[in-house]
């Protein structure tokens, strides 16, 4: 007898990380619950930077112009010197959005704003986060995920296929794993508060004393909102007094200035910087994503960036093996995403060494751009093929046009949960069409046209080739025309089989 369960997943967390996911799975028509065990939404500013790769992520999940609408871009970094006089520079090196990157800049949100419109997209689809409900505990077996939640109302237990925890770096469901979270403590301690003040203007994130750890103040005016959030190193040990009163004196004894006057407070934290990987990302029925997985310096705006994508990684693999694809799919999740958050640490910190010497740059690296999964496991590559794109790198986008002569991009072929087969001056039809596969043909009698050549400059392919492109947004596969039987194998792999229909489109 099949068994009947509450859910196919349990999401432990109402973060950025478990929004994505959430969202990810309600579009799939995957069934799960969101818990969140705070009573209201998250009220702090902290993860602010939405990097290229999240914003072409978000534009997918059908949220990027509302997140544009809401926040707005960073001004540019004013550094003061002691006597008042300053020098202005952009806080990334400034690059044009090219045919294949169309985002290029970074936006400036603050976190809870991110996460409302997260949220409001959610809703649209059906769902709505449970508030006051903690995961208490769980216990596993080959069939399920037993959980305990409480709440108000008491406790309550609840079968599931998969649990992932999206519980932050204190993760409950990482600790009742026993998973290790080895890596330092970086010796930094700092603030970070949302405030309204009076004083400064809002073109320009003001820093002071840049390089001075005893010193170095910062206030970024908040896109979307009237405050600035203010962050600062603090020493180790010792109270902090983060009222507006307490602030303001901060403030004025780092700066000089009288004139900085702190309004009100609506949001303040004082942490200590760590850099840490979870030792594993699954243990059987269970996932870890965002920082309950990783944590690290803020420097460089990575944390929720990568949180998010862990979730946009992990969704479509549920979504697949809920329909009928083999467990191992979900292996794949660690295999890709563990690599990238190692790297991930290494940059923060790299970049808050660098800050510490008051010479921080952000370049290319910081956008998230470059990420892909070559070595991955679901990387099919063609033996001998050189190009410049390869499998497991993350999909160009480029200006094409449909058949009956109207503009669009590649992105928006890609848009949804499906996968996309592209095929380069191949022969249509040869191969057949399935649930969860969208095939779109370039060249003759083909239903797109590449009118600029933007395919043909971007993607580096030979005529007859085939491009299988994840729902995700990576290469899953490049074949040549003799070769597209092998494509068989794979689709069975990740449940595009024709008698599987994994990701309903
Ligand atoms: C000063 C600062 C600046 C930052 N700047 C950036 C930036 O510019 N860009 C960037 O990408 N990142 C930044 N970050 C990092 C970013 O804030 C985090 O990476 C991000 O919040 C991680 O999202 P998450 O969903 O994984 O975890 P969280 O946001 O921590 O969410 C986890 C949620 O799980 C809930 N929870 C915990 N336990 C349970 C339980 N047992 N049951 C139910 N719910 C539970 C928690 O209440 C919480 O709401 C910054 C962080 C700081 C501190």
């Amino acid at each position: 007898m099949t068994e009947q369960f509450a859910a196919d997943v349990l999401i432990c967390g109402a973060g950025a990380a478990g929004l994505a996911l959430a969202i990810d799975l309600a579009r799939r028509g995957v069934s799960f619950r969101l818990i969140e065990k705070m009573d209201e939404p998250f009220r702090g500013s902290r993860g602010k930077g939405i990097q290229p790769r999240t914003q072409e992520i978000f534009e997918d999940l059908g949220i990027l112009d509302r997140i544009v609408a809401t926040g707005g871009l960073y001004p540019p970094e004013r550094r003061y010197r002691d006597d008042g006089s300053f020098t202005e520079s952009d806080i990334t090196e400034h690059q044009d959005p090219t045919p294949a990157e169309p985002y290029h800049l970074p936006l400036m949100i603050p976190q809870f704003l991110t996460e409302r419109v997260m949220r409001e997209r959610l809703l649209e689809l059906g769902h709505r986060p449970q508030f006051g409900l903690e995961l208490v505990g769980f216990g596993q077996d080959a069939g399920g995920v037993t959980a305990r939640l409480a709440g108000t109302a008491g406790e309550e237990t609840l079968r599931v296929r998969w649990l992932v925890g999206a519980d932050g770096g204190r993760s409950f469901v990482r600790h009742a794993l026993g998973i290790d979270f080895p890596g330092k403590t970086l010796g930094v301690r700092a603030i970070v508060a949302d405030v309204v003040l009076t004083g400064l203007t809002r073109d320009a994130w003001h820093r002071f004393n840049e390089g001075d750890m005893a010193r170095q103040i910062m206030f970024c005016p908040l896109a979307g909102t009237e405050m600035f959030q203010i962050q600062g190193p603090i020493p180790l040990d010792g109270n902090i007094d983060l009222s507006a009163e307490g602030l303001e004196a901060m403030v004025a004894e780092r700066t000089g200035r009288q004139d900085i006057h702190i309004q009100s407070v609506s949001w303040s934290s004082a942490y200590s910087m760590n850099a840490r990987l979870a030792d594993r990302y699954r243990v059987g029925r269970v996932f870890l994503v965002g920082d309950a997985a990783h944590i690290h310096p803020p420097t460089g705006g990575q944390g929720l960036n990568t949180s998010v994508q862990d979730a946009y990684n992990l969704g479509w693999k549920l979504a697949a093996v809920a329909n009928g694809a083999g467990d191992t799919l979900l292996d794949s999740y660690e295999e890709e995403r563990r690599p990238v958050a190692a790297e991930m640490l290494g940059l923060a910190t790299r970049l808050l060494d660098a800050q510490k010497q008051g010479d921080i740059r952000r370049g290319r690296e910081v956008h998230q751009l470059d990420i892909g999964y070559p070595s991955s496991s679901l990387a099919l590559e063609m033996p001998g093929r050189v190009g410049r794109l390869s499998a497991g790198d993350r999909v160009p986008d480029a200006p094409i046009r449909g058949a009956a002569g109207q503009p669009t991009r590649l992105f928006d072929l890609f848009q949804g949960p499906h996968w996309t087969l592209i095929g380069y001056g191949v022969e249509p039809g040869s191969v057949s069409p399935r649930a969860g596969l969208r095939i779109h043909v370039f060249g003759a009698s083909g239903d797109m046209v590449d009118a600029g050549g933007h395919l043909r400059d971007i993607y580096d392919l030979s005529p007859g080739e085939w491009v299988l492109v994840r729902p995700d947004g990576y290469i899953g596969a490049i074949v040549a025309a003799g070769n597209v039987a092998v494509l068989e194998g794979y689709f069975a792999q990740v449940g595009l089989g024709l008698e599987g229909s994994a990701a309903r489109a």
